[in-house]
């Protein structure tokens, strides 16, 4: 794309918007960036722009915004925002940040796509190309912004990409050689105007200028992901940990199989994985059918998925106190990751649930918190609400803060169970964001008196 002497206007001044305007004027365009949020929160992102000689404004949109050629938006900002739509009332063109991206890659590009599991998945892959001996940079919402790597990736390398739906919404051109589709599930339905079919067709936009020399990995045991791809020529894959697949990955009998027309072989036991829980098994299987198109041998892929920790606030072991194990799964900020977690562990659970509530249905998990959960400490904004759904099927008890919920665990948990902190909501009502909570909730653990 030459970009030479064109003036681009970007939304959005977090990490991908500044690396989207340093790329921008690198290609010698004329960037222009504009951020809502009020300039004495964006201090660390003025001065970067300012030593770039960036021209930038913080704290509103003005019709600066407006006068370019195009306009570059943020994997933040919603498709529906004003912003967003009024420059479509003009006429402006639009493309996201990974469209811009794209433009400037000569590496392969592995996508990842989904409601939940895309950082967990990202990593693993980028760990497990990289365990392959390829040269693979993570990127996305992840790591690395794409626009930040973008010039440096080679030919031969790859890129593992993070990719949500809002980057996907405002694509032109995108093709991602690898295209991997973990799950769809109801999550951010209000910035879709409620409709989850536009919530399905954004993310069917990973596959949308895919053709025969690519490849489309989705997870078959997902009845909302659509199977009729239309006449489509891309090369179609799947991976499943229920059934048997004809072309792609799946589990049997505790071994992990990959299959491609005739063929199928073993790839490795399930039990190399050190990540907890059947989704990470489907997150790994997404994986594994890449490397196995790629040609990564079998003992590799093992050796990668047994040296692959998992990541952060995902599931993440913090401490075993007295014989309870405290888990930190921060980032399950809807009930469909706390359904996975509940079903991730065989012992009683003491569950942290709540904080701010996205309009949570909890009915897909009553079952299983009736099963396996022993007791509910209800936190936050959405305290009453948790505490109301489950009073019949559990015991709940509302409490004020993280801390206190930590303290009751250790007090009412004993050996060999479980203290979990799987909120299913988001945590701006009593934290910056979900990393924060899951730091409170480590440090609490880790505080807890011998
Ligand atoms: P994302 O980047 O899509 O938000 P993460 O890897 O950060 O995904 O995981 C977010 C939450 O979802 C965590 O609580 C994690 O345990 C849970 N999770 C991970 N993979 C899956 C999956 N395949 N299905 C459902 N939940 C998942």
């Amino acid at each position: 794309m030459d970009i030479k002497g064109k003036k681009i206007s970007i939304i959005g001044a977090v990490r991908s918007g500044i690396a989207a305007a340093k790329l921008a004027k690198k290609m010698g365009a004329v960037p222009f960036v504009s951020d809502f949020s009020p300039a004495e929160k964006m201090t660390a992102a003025k001065n970067k722009l300012d030593a770039e000689n960036i021209s930038c404004e913080f704290g509103r949109h003005s019709e600066k915004v407006f006068e370019c050629d195009l306009i570059v938006t943020s994997p933040g900002v919603p498709s529906d925002s004003d912003i967003l739509k009024s420059a479509k009332k003009k006429n402006i063109r639009i493309i996201s940040e990974l469209e811009f991206a794209c433009r400037f890659c000569k590496g392969k590009i592995v996508a990842i796509t989904g409601t939940n599991g895309k950082t967990t998945t990202t990593m693993l892959c980028s760990h497990l190309l990289n365990r392959g001996g390829l040269k693979a940079y993570t990127a996305g919402n992840i790591g690395l912004a794409f626009s930040e790597i973008a010039l440096d990736v080679n030919e031969n390398e790859y890129v593992s990409l993070e990719t949500s739906s809002f980057q996907l919404d405002f694509i032109e051109e995108f093709k991602p050689d690898y295209g991997i589709l973990l799950n769809i599930t109801p999550d951010h339905l209000d910035r879709y105007d409620n409709v989850f079919k536009n919530y399905i067709d954004s993310k069917m936009n990973l596959i949308a200028n895919q053709n025969e020399f690519d490849f489309f990995i989705y997870n078959s045991d997902d009845e909302n992901i659509p199977r009729v791809i239309g006449n489509k020529s891309v090369n179609v894959y799947s991976f499943s940990v229920n059934q048997k697949i004809k072309k792609g990955t799946y589990i049997s009998e505790g071994k992990i199989f990959f299959a491609d027309k005739e063929d199928e072989e073993i790839v490795c036991g399930t039990d190399a994985l050190i990540l907890k829980g059947e989704h990470n098994l489907s997150n790994a299987l997404s994986v594994v059918t890449v490397a196995k198109i790629i040609g990564i041998p079998n003992a590799v892929i093992k050796d990668a998925l047994a040296s692959f920790p998992g990541v952060e606030h995902r599931l993440e072991f913090v401490r075993n106190y007295k014989g309870v194990d405290f888990i930190n799964d921060s980032k399950a900020t809807n009930v469909d990751s706390v359904w996975y977690a509940l079903r991730s562990f065989n012992k009683p659970i003491f569950l942290i649930l709540g904080g701010k509530d996205k309009g949570n249905d909890y009915t897909r998990i009553e079952a299983l918190v009736k099963k396996n959960v022993k007791k509910i400490y209800a936190i936050g904004a959405s305290a009453d609400k948790v505490f109301n759904f489950f009073k019949n099927d559990t015991d709940v008890e509302k409490v004020n803060t993280l801390e206190e919920a930590v303290l009751k665990g250790s007090i009412d948990a004993v050996e060999n169970e479980i203290v979990l902190l799987s909120p299913a909501c988001a945590s701006f009502d009593m934290f910056e964001n979900y990393e924060h909570r899951g730091r409170v909730f480590k440090e609490a653990v880790n505080n807890l008196p011998l």
